[in-house]
């Protein structure tokens, strides 16, 4: 069965091409490509990328030759993957994609024209070209993310404090926007471990995590700097407002009462902050807020010392 719709998108082409001088086209440009055709080139060309972005694109600009679309959207809320291409068409359709029980997301292809049974078919089979690919790029992104997470508090590590923050640097002299940074340490959190246990010390450090990041707009930017210390990177925050965002944790550390093994633990922190002066290295400005947070403790803990 041929549909309406597949004619009309045969016909704009063959016109368009006749238009622009194609009209001798090559074989490889003639519409409409087999089934087994696009399927064979997506094969090919779907393993030649571990980047979710570059295979949807792939599978996007390929499924065209049989099934004419107008946009192609993805979402995987898990992975907190969103990706669009293409405009917005009136008639959708949606499918959910898994392999062995594991969710790889779900796709919605968008276009003016409805889907004949035949497209959706098309689609369908064509489908199936993605699972392999997109699983592969999806387990991949899981590993070169993980490798920059610190696993016990779910923020940045070392790595991807140093990737982050040189970046910041650049921005903030690009478009001569401030940045400051905060080093948060717990105060007397050796004593928590003692009195409650390691695994206690643990959950506190896993619950003054979640909290910092709580209180702030961008979680990206807090992480795990030592064992109980956190840095926090203030993009396009001066002096005075980076006070303001240290102050609001003291206080909030100060107030709250942190669960762990059953336990109420109080506990404040330290703050030191400094923010990025002209032709500043990332060095230097670190070494800053590190000296202001030793005076902090030195001056009696629970408190926030700004650099000089
Ligand atoms: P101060 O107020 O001067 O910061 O005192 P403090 O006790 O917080 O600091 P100190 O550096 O003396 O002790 C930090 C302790 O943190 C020692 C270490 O055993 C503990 N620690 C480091 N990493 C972890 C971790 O991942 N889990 C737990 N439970 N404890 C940790
Ligand atoms: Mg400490
Ligand atoms: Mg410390």
């Amino acid at each position: 069965m041929k549909s309406p719709s597949q004619t009309n998108a045969i016909d704009f082409d063959t016109a368009k091409l006749q238009r622009l001088g194609f009209a001798q086209q090559p074989p490889l440009l003639k519409r409409p490509a087999s089934l087994a055709q696009v399927r064979q080139q997506l094969n090919q060309q779907l393993q030649t990328s571990l980047e979710p972005q570059r295979i949807l694109e792939t599978f996007f600009r390929e499924i065209h030759r049989l099934v004419p679309l107008d946009a192609l959207s993805y979402e995987h809320k898990a992975c907190d993957l969103r990706l669009e291409f293409g405009l917005r068409g009136h008639h959708s359709v949606s499918y959910s994609l898994s392999h062995e029980g594991e969710h790889l997301g779900e796709l919605l292809f968008r276009r003016n024209q409805r889907f004949s049974e035949q497209e959706l078919g098309h689609l369908e089979s064509l489908l199936s070209a993605l699972l392999y690919p997109m699983r592969n790029a999806l387990l991949y992104r899981a590993a070169t993310q993980s490798a920059l997470r610190d696993p016990l508090t779910d923020t940045g590590n070392r790595i991807a404090m140093d990737q982050t923050l040189q970046r910041e640097i650049e921005m903030s002299r690009r478009h001569l926007q401030p940045l400051s940074l905060l080093m948060l340490d717990i105060d007397h959190f050796k004593q928590i471990n003692d009195s409650h246990g390691h695994s206690a010390g643990d959950d506190v450090l896993r619950a003054v995590a979640a909290s910092i990041k709580s209180q702030l707009r961008n979680v990206d930017m807090v992480f795990r700097f030592g064992g109980e210390e956190f840095l926090i990177l203030l993009s396009n925050t001066g002096r005075e407002a980076a006070a303001l965002v240290g102050e609001r944790l003291r206080l909030c550390a100060q107030n709250k009462d942190f669960l762990a093994d059953g336990h109420l633990i109080d506990l404040t922190v330290s703050l030191g902050c400094s923010t990025l002066l002209p032709g500043e290295s990332a060095e230097s400005l670190l070494r800053r807020a590190d000296s202001a947070l030793y005076v902090a403790k030195r001056e009696g803990r629970n408190r926030l010392t700004m650099a000089g």
